[in-house]
């Protein structure tokens, strides 16, 4: 037997703290969207002209809600 949860995930920018997105799924289109609001955002910390999965991850902080 195996209980079904859903999992939504919080991404947040890790220099701002602002929620970018609650999302199901983290893809390709997602990352895209983290990245282009790290490199807005945390300009201290620029992101490389082609940064890698890692080098954008690094800059957001995702958390999972658990479904209630
Ligand atoms: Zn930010």
């Amino acid at each position: 037997m195996s209980e079904r949860r859903w999992q939504v995930f919080v991404v947040r920018c890790a220099s701002c703290e602002k929620t970018l997105m609650t999302t199901p799924l983290i893809g390709a289109v997602e990352i895209k969207q983290f990245e282009d609001h790290v490199r807005s955002c945390a300009r201290h910390d620029p992101l490389p002209e082609s940064p890698t999965l890692g080098e954008v991850m690094r800059r957001v902080r995702v958390g999972v809600v658990d479904p209630a």
